[in-house]
């Protein structure tokens, strides 16, 4: 996808009449080969962002297309899809006001009742609260580098340790590995704040905390998440440059060592879904990976959290062999839909990535399901393509709660599986 400036035009004279143009997401069902072909030549060639499927090759006959479509190019986007007789849907016929609401914060917008995490913030205030929040609860927080990202800004994960037993095993959360999915680091701020204020009152988190390190790392993707502040909202993989191509960008989420770039990824720079030039060619992936290596005895629990769609998926993604483990991996998303369900009403689908979403080979959760972490899932957060990326600040404090019903619920088996081992013999 080419780059563009999101243009907050709103209203296009048209010799005297007054037509309306704004950015807009729209739902398209195409119907034929060559209404597919077409949708794939307007979402690769002109300045719009596929939000469903991922990359334009997903584009089959009737299976719904969302695709964003900024002011700057509506009407040519319109005026194609009318001329081949392609029908659509306006799914959000307000994306600008959408995006600046999500931007509004504590400092452009003091009156706002909600608290600091009902709201998304830049990745300056993400760094400020990292340390804030280090500085707040020095006996309970360590902050660690763990590497830098391509445009050589730091990755900080915060390790919540409550207390020093020895042989303490661990959780690793991550999230912003795709910078559009805002919700995601509103997450990671989410739990660590929720860990804090509720440890000794909430019979969960604290049994899970005085039994396990938790470590979080709030934006795995700190060079695309300023770049969806400043320039452009849809971004989504990282933002390394390449000689070969003027494309910028690898997707993260399939640059790890797990069937790397095969079916499900692209080789391709100018694609959503590129892999990069070999695994873990990416600083970010590299960090991580390194971090996971280094910790693979005591992390027992894998997480990495995205949007959108409102699933719980484990391995594997990048085929669609069934895990080892598939059953045990299969129960725990099972129970944790069922608690979401039970509490807020909301549908999560579960199952294994390949088999409930798509092939996607290079994904964090395999790798590390290879490595030896046999609890590894991937949420995909709210909502189901109503707002999609554009969630509003209002639904944070619902998408988060049900998050963590969901961690807390699967943390919570795998504490029981792991302490059952060490009981018996
Ligand atoms: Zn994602």
């Amino acid at each position: 996808m080419r780059t563009f400036l999101i243009l907050f035009v709103f209203i296009n004279f048209d010799r005297g009449h007054c037509t309306e143009t704004r950015a807009q997401v729209l739902s398209i069902t195409p119907k034929t080969q060559e209404q597919v072909d077409i949708l794939k030549n307007v979402s690769t060639q002109y300045q719009t962002a596929l939000w469903q499927p991922v990359s334009s090759q997903y584009i089959k006959e009737e299976t719904e297309v969302h695709l964003f479509v900024p002011t700057n190019s509506s009407k040519i986007v319109k005026d194609l899809l009318q001329k081949h007789s392609i029908t659509h849907e306006v799914l959000l016929p307000n994306a600008n006001e959408l995006i600046e609401m999500q931007m509004r914060n504590g400092s452009t917008d003091p009156r706002s009742g909600s608290t600091f995490y009902e709201r998304y913030h830049t990745l300056e205030d993400i760094y400020d609260w990292t340390n804030r929040t280090f500085q707040d609860n020095p006996s309970k927080i360590t902050v660690i580098l763990i590497g830098s990202s391509y445009e050589k800004r730091p990755l900080y994960a915060l390790k919540l340790s409550i207390n020093n037993r020895p042989n303490k095993k661990a959780i690793w959360i991550d999230c912003g590995i795709h910078a559009r999915e805002w919700i995601s680091p509103a997450f990671c701020l989410w739990f660590v704040h929720h860990s804090l204020s509720f440890y000794g009152q909430n019979q969960e988190i604290t049994n899970i905390l005085n039994n396990m390190d938790v470590y979080i790392l709030p934006v795995m993707n700190p060079d695309g998440y300023l770049y969806t502040w400043t320039t452009n909202r849809m971004w989504r993989k990282n933002r390394s440059v390449k000689k070969t191509s003027p494309c910028i960008g690898v997707d993260l989420n399939r640059n790890f060592d797990a069937n790397w770039c095969t079916e499900g990824a692209s080789s391709e720079p100018c694609s959503e879904i590129y892999c990069g030039a070999f695994p873990e060619s990416e600083p970010e992936a590299q960090a991580v990976a390194n971090f996971l290596r280094e910790h693979k005895d005591s992390v027992q629990l894998y997480l990495t959290i995205h949007s959108y769609s409102q699933m719980l998926l484990f391995p594997y993604s990048c085929t669609l062999d069934e895990a080892e483990n598939h059953k045990e991996l299969l129960e725990m998303a099972k129970e944790a839909a069922q608690k979401i369900r039970r509490h807020y009403r909301s549908q999560y689908r579960y199952g294994a990535g390949a088999k409930t979403i798509y092939l996607a080979p290079g994904g964090s959760d395999d790798w590390v399901y290879n490595l030896g972490i046999k609890y590894s899932f991937t949420f995909e957060l709210q909502d189901r393509g109503h707002y999609g990326f554009l969630l509003p600040p209002s639904e944070i404090s619902k998408a988060c709660n049900e998050a963590l019903i969901a961690v807390k619920t699967i943390a919570l088996k795998v504490l029981e599986k792991t302490q059952a081992q060490i009981r018996s013999p």
